[in-house]
């Protein structure tokens, strides 16, 4: 199991949106809400390359998967499966 990417990308964090945000004008702004951003929330993006030997998955993990991962390493287990 390899680490293969792990980065980021700011997103809206007004209320429940999480949707990246783009640039417009000089400032954030995000679609969905369809207005600025004053204060992007970091979302962390996690690819692993999972290989056996018959194939070959890439599983990518959002953070709250991450971080759930982490706490329980029989739940990363079952996932491997
Ligand atoms: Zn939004």
């Amino acid at each position: 199991m390899n680490l293969l990417k792990r980065w980021y990308y700011l997103a809206c964090g007004s209320g429940k949106c999480k949707k990246s945000v783009t640039r417009k004008d000089g400032q954030l702004w995000c679609d969905t809400c369809n207005k600025p951003v004053s204060y992007p929330r970091s979302r962390f993006r996690l690819q692993v390359d999972v290989m056996d030997a018959t194939a070959q998955t890439v599983i990518v993990m959002w953070e709250e998967t991450a971080s759930e991962l982490r706490r329980s390493r029989r739940c990363l287990m079952s996932l491997m499966r």
